[in-house]
């Protein structure tokens, strides 16, 4: 089955090779920066999955696939799943915390996705962000009682950008 990748619009296509129809059009997720682009589609070995390269988004996605019932299901977790399972997280229940069993970088990478789990079923996950500053991209943690923090620091990327936008609306007008 033909798969084209679209960098313009980080679609994915499949397409019948007999009729030449589309049969799928599955729409990468939105990565760094709100951008998506599919680089690259391959197949796996076993034809169950196909990765894609979304390079200007950063992620390295899987779109599930069963080419005799024609299902296409994309897998936005899969990159994380994957890497849980290299790291061998497990549940530590005397100290109640998810570990790595691996070592190296694996385990360095499963110490993160641990604290993203306990983030994530604690409901704290969504105070963690990026800062809006494109310049900046910090990740801070939004103590705002209403979780409506944008910055890393109000006194240096929020003054800056506030600032940077009046001065384009002035030059403009
Ligand atoms: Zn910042």
């Amino acid at each position: 089955m033909p798969i084209i990748s679209f960098v313009a619009s980080g679609h994915v296509l499949f397409m019948d090779a007999e009729t030449r129809r589309p049969v799928a059009c599955i729409r990468t997720s939105a990565g760094a920066g709100g951008l998506r682009q599919a680089h690259m589609s391959t197949p796996s070995p076993d034809e169950t999955y196909v990765t894609v390269a979304n390079q200007n988004g950063k992620l390295f996605e899987r779109i599930l696939t069963n080419y005799k019932t024609g299902a296409f299901v994309h897998d936005p977790a899969a990159t994380l799943n994957r890497a849980a399972d290299l790291a061998g997280l497990a549940v530590d229940f005397a100290r109640a915390e998810l570990a790595p069993q691996a070592g190296g970088c694996a385990g360095a990478v499963g110490c993160v996705l641990a604290s993203v789990f306990a983030a994530m079923t604690g409901g704290t996950w969504s105070r963690l962000k990026a800062c809006r500053n494109e310049g900046c991209r910090w990740a801070f943690y939004d103590e705002s009682r209403n979780r409506s923090a944008r910055w890393c620091s109000m006194q240096l990327c929020g003054n800056r950008t506030k600032t940077r936008a009046y001065r384009t609306r002035r030059a403009r007008a």
